[in-house]
């Protein structure tokens, strides 16, 4: 994808701090990092979001997830590590190539504190679960 800014690090094009690459993903340093050792896991093909993605990309994805995420919390002397994928502009998807974010995290650092809701009833819970169960299609787009 031409305009892309992460098929250009891929392509050599952009330079970037590389931790990891295979015939399938790499991992990269996010520029702008929520805590120092935030690192990015992209898959060498340009799909733009989770529904894009195959299906297969999965076991070479959550392989780089295990090997990288021990090796960001080992080098940042993390004891917890968020993995987090934001999907459409509403949900903080700033570069439409997919990726995953890796976050070294240590107790009490207080990133990403978001306060729970409660359901208003039980039966207004399962309504919902109904409703969305409802949609659930055999495809995975
Ligand atoms: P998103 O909000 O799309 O989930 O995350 C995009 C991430 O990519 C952001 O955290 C941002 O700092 C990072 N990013 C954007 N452009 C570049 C770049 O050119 N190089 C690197 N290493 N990270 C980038
Ligand atoms: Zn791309």
């Amino acid at each position: 994808m031409p305009d892309c800014v992460f098929c250009k690090i891929i392509q050599g094009e952009l330079p970037c701090a590389e931790i990891f690459s295979n015939d399938t993903v790499m991992a990269f340093l996010d520029i702008g990092p929520l805590v120092e050792g935030h690192t990015l896991i992209v898959p060498r093909e340009h799909y733009e979001n989770i529904w894009e993605c195959p299906p297969a990309l999965g076991a070479a994805l959550t392989e780089a997830m295990q090997r990288v995420g021990r090796a960001v919390m080992a080098g940042t002397g993390a004891s917890g590590l968020n993995v987090v994928m934001n999907n459409g502009a509403a949900a903080g998807q700033l570069v439409p190539h997919a990726h995953w974010h890796l976050i070294p995290r240590i107790e009490g650092d207080g990133l990403l504190h978001v306060q729970q809701k409660e359901y208003e009833s039980r039966q207004h819970m399962e309504a919902l679960a109904e409703q969305i169960r409802h949609r659930i299609s055999e495809r995975a787009g």
